[in-house]
């Protein structure tokens, strides 16, 4: 293969998700050319339960020019009731709030399809988004690689990042590079069955009803037009089989074991059932939830990011986040290693991708845990957990007190693109380790 040339320089991303979006965006700012090869026909731009961006990574939305669509289109959650399955309530407080309060920028409650249009609708060249492109293998050379698809279409480029999910193609060829052990690390201890339904006019918009119980617990959050529900249900064993492909049966039959649960309505003795939500579905999808960290992020010109490389538990809302802050820390280096050498080898390439696994690595690992133990207190997993969630954690505000000591420090962490302006920087009560970014003059 001939040496390529500084323009030549191109990333191919695999996967179409809202990491493998948000990078191409990134990219495409920093001025490095890329495609992606995505496996299905379409993006995820009609269906999806929620999912939040946390203040940090709407500095991100700032600086990638979808600050003022993101302020349109998310649903504003501030408050949390933390119920007992009968509708009783253990607690409330003001948590999402708080999040602006903490940190400037409010936690933006997305459908997860209107977050992906947004990300679809706002790339500069859509052409760049190849659908029915499923990988199948990557060939790396000295200079370069091939990424090859089902349809018998390859690809060259100058590297690979892999941001297809937690079954990643692009994580099992690098194994087997390396002629390694699959690093599959990835432990099921929890279904989940999620979706939206129309909005029960009896609850109250901007909350999320959170039922704590017995090896379950059922996240409702409730905007204007829509709800969002999420089931969380403990499997009998721990698993590291994906699990199987859940038919419509096993959804219903899943619902029906919590038609029961309620939570109140506006008026005493007003009552929504789980039933009652199931009932209004609008889109549903039941599935193991993965959870674990991989170790290797990197092997010769591939590198992953997103839940290819960590997965958690949606409880605390910080998978999605982790992926996007996966590409500012991953971007940032290639931008910068392409305005001294712009043309790396693999040598400068390896090293780029260390520094990245190094700079996040043990944030992952926090966030996996942190997501694990909250799904476990909530699910009363052992009875020191029932205890404290019903009668410790409300008397000093479990809630948010929980948000400034372990959540906000993470998104304090958080860093922006470095090489692009941040014109609405907001901070709130705890400050960004790295403050507003200004262009480097080069
Ligand atoms: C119910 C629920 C709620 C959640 N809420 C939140 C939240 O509030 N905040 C948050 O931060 N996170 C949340 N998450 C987690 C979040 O959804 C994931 O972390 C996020 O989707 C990961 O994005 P990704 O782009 O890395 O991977 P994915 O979204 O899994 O996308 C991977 C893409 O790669 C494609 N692909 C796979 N293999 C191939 C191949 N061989 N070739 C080509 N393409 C391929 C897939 O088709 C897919 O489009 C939630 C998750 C769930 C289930």
């Amino acid at each position: 293969m001939a040496e390529q040339k500084t323009e030549d320089f191109r990333v191919i991303l695999v996967g179409g998700g809202p990491v493998a979006l948000t990078a191409a965006h990134a990219l495409s700012k920093a001025g490095i050319d890329y495609v992606i090869l995505e496996r299905r026909d379409q993006l995820d731009v009609d269906s999806g339960a929620s999912v939040a961006v946390w203040p940090h990574n709407v500095r991100l939305l700032d600086q990638l020019g979808m600050l003022d669509e993101a302020d349109r289109t998310y649903m504003p959650v501030l408050y949390k009731r933390n119920l007992r399955r009968d509708g009783s309530m253990i607690s409330k407080s003001n948590m999402f709030e708080a999040m602006q309060i903490n940190h400037g920028h409010p936690w933006m409650c997305f459908h997860r399809a209107k977050l992906m249009n947004m990300l679809t609708n706002n790339l500069p060249d859509p052409s760049k988004v190849l659908l029915n492109k499923e990988v199948v293998s990557i060939e790396t050379t000295s200079t370069g690689v091939t990424v090859s698809c089902a349809d018998k279409s390859t690809y060259t480029a100058s590297m690979v990042i892999g941001a297809d999910g937690v079954r990643s193609t692009v994580r099992r060829m690098m194994n087997e590079e390396a002629s390694k052990q699959p690093d599959e690390p990835f432990v099921s201890t929890y279904k989940g069955l999620y979706g939206y339904s129309t909005k029960s006019p009896e609850l109250d918009a901007a909350t999320c009803y959170e039922t704590h119980s017995g090896r379950m617990t059922i996240q409702l959050i409730v905007a204007e037009q829509q709800q969002h529900f999420l089931v969380y249900e403990r499997l009998e064993k721990p698993t590291a089989d994906r699990g199987p492909r859940f038919s419509d049966e096993d959804k219903d039959a899943l619902a029906a074991k919590y038609a029961d649960v309620k939570f109140p309505g506006r008026e005493p003795g007003q009552w929504v059932t789980f039933a009652d939500v199931w009932a209004n579905r609008q889109w549903s999808m039941l599935s193991n939830i993965e959870e674990g960290v991989v170790k290797q992020w990197h092997q010769g010109r591939c590198v992953l990011v997103g839940d290819a490389a960590h997965k958690m538990t949606p409880n605390t809302g910080f998978g999605m986040n982790s992926g996007l802050q996966g590409v500012a820390h991953l971007v940032n280096r290639l931008h910068s290693l392409l305005q001294t050498n712009p043309n790396p080898d693999g040598a400068a390439l390896t090293k780029v991708f260390t520094e990245y696994q190094a700079a996040l690595i043990k944030n992952s690992k926090t966030t996996v845990d942190m997501a694990g133990l909250y799904t476990r207190l909530v699910a009363w997993d052992n009875p020191v957990w029932k205890f404290l969630d019903q009668y410790f954690l409300p008397y000093v505000n479990g809630d948010v007190t929980s948000l400034n000591m372990l959540m906000s420090p993470i998104v304090q962490k958080g860093v922006p693109l470095d090489f692009l302006q941040e014109n609405a920087y907001k901070t709130g009560k705890y400050s960004y380790h790295t403050g507003q970014a200004t262009i480097k003059v080069a």
